[in-house]
């Protein structure tokens, strides 16, 4: 086995993946983002205070960890300018000595903002629930071959040559298609000054770096974004986000292909969220659901956007741990079921007549409903326990249901936000 991890989204988002990457990067010494971008929300709780990371890998606070953002990143360099400033007057370093960009990584502009709102809007209700960060119409551009790659910031000429043909190109869209404002070149010149220039010493060859890295036996730690239903080509299209977020892809988007990601560990939530739109099968709505999201405190990290919840979902679960190849669980927020008597779980969808463990093709999804059972809950506060022999015998039944309908064995138990509020089984 590999001496590398990659920690991974089960389901749709928000699993609690911050939380894993921050205690795990104690054993690793890099940590690499390899898809997504500012739309991330990863949260962190530790002795700096609380954190929610855009861009940011979760290893930032660890002394001697590594950060890379690979060539799979959306790499907004205002967020990420606004990021590395927000953590150092809070006492965080953030140097090129532990933040490296890729050369490789492809810059969001400013009208992939732009298009994302505009293309939002004109949907109306039919809206995907972006969160407006220019994801969707950045990577479109990057497929199109239409983006700028960080590494260009260091040729001035062509860069400058390649912004005055990508502007020209956007004004055509924005002006064109939606009737908006476009850029001038000096709009855009301004804005590369003042975002892109700052980053400069920040880029190098990660991807040789990396490789190099791993073979000189150092523990890389793979960070994904979303969940496992999110990934582009796998995930529950067209509700997705537009990069892959499996673990299989780790490597690619890191920017070395070669390398084993290792140990993938599978985060899941012990009920589930969903931001945005698009099926979500197990929903719960009303008084029910409205007290689920305010134990768990289940708002938008990035967008405060209240998070649809639902019980832990059976189905698309096992479809999380199969498209991530998990080789473990990393089970969270088991702290914040101890206020129920009873414990509903989905165990299987009927989709039409049939009733199905199967998880459905997209468009099946959007009529399916949810098969449920009620397991005993435990009620008592658990957020101190640290053994998993201490813990009440139902919540250990809901951790062994989760392990035997998920498939994969669950070997972290998360009972709090902070760094050691964590059972790891052996
Ligand atoms: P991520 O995007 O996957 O990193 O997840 P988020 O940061 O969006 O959501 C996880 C939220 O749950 C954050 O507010 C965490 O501080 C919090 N959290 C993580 N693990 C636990 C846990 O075991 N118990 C409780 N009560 N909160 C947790």
């Amino acid at each position: 086995m590999s001496r590398n991890s990659a920690v991974v989204g089960i389901n749709w988002g928000d699993e609690g993946k911050g939380r894993m990457v921050d205690l795990l990067t104690a054993g690793h010494d890099v940590v690499v983002r390899y898809q997504g971008g500012g739309n991330a929300g990863h949260t962190v709780v530790n002795e700096y205070g609380k954190f929610s990371l855009h861009l940011i890998p979760s290893g930032i606070f660890r002394k001697g960890v590594v950060n890379v953002l690979g060539s799979g990143v959306a790499l907004d360099p205002e967020n990420l300018c606004r990021e590395i400033e927000e953590l150092r007057s809070r006492g965080v370093e953030v140097s090129p000595d532990n933040l490296m960009i890729s050369e490789r990584a492809s810059l969001l502009m400013p009208w992939h903002r732009d298009l994302d709102a505009l293309e939002e809007e004109r949907l109306g209700s039919a809206k995907y629930g972006s969160t407006k960060q220019g994801i969707a119409p950045f990577y479109s551009d990057k497929y199109q071959k239409k983006t700028l790659m960080a590494g260009e910031i260091r040729y001035p000429e062509e860069f400058r040559s390649r912004l005055a043909s990508l502007t020209e190109w956007k004004d055509l869209v924005l002006e064109g298609v939606y009737g908006a404002r476009g850029y001038t070149l000096e709009d855009i010149g301004e804005w590369a000054a003042r975002w892109c220039e700052p980053l400069k010493p920040f880029i190098r060859d990660t991807g040789a770096w990396l490789e190099q890295a791993d073979a000189e036996g150092k523990r890389l730690l793979f960070e994904a974004q979303l969940g496992a239903l999110r990934d582009i080509d796998q995930g529950i299209y067209p509700y997705t986000t537009s990069s892959n977020t499996l673990a299989a892809y780790a490597p690619v988007g890191a920017g070395c292909p070669s390398v084993d990601p290792g140990e993938v560990i599978g985060v899941v939530k012990a009920y589930s969220t969903c931001v945005g739109e698009g099926p979500f099968v197990c929903e719960l709505k009303g008084e029910a659901g409205e007290e689920l999201r305010r134990q768990g405190a289940e708002y938008g990290a990035k967008t405060g956007r209240p998070r649809r919840v639902g019980p832990y979902d059976a189905v698309a679960t096992r479809e999380g741990v199969r498209l991530q190849g998990a080789d473990c669980i990393a089970l969270t927020k088991l702290d914040v079921l101890s206020y129920l008597k009873s414990i509903p779980v989905c165990v299987a969808y009927r989709v039409g007549d049939e009733v199905t463990e199967r998880f459905p093709f997209p468009v099946e999804l959007e009529g399916a409903e949810p098969v449920l059972e009620e397991l005993p809950g435990w009620g008592c506060d658990i957020s101190s326990v640290r053994s998993f022999d201490e813990l009440p015998k139902e919540a250990r039944d809901y951790v062994l249901f989760v392990e035997k309908s998920a498939g994969c064995p669950v070997k972290y138990v998360s009972v709090g936000p902070e760094r050691d509020s964590i059972i790891v089984r052996q």
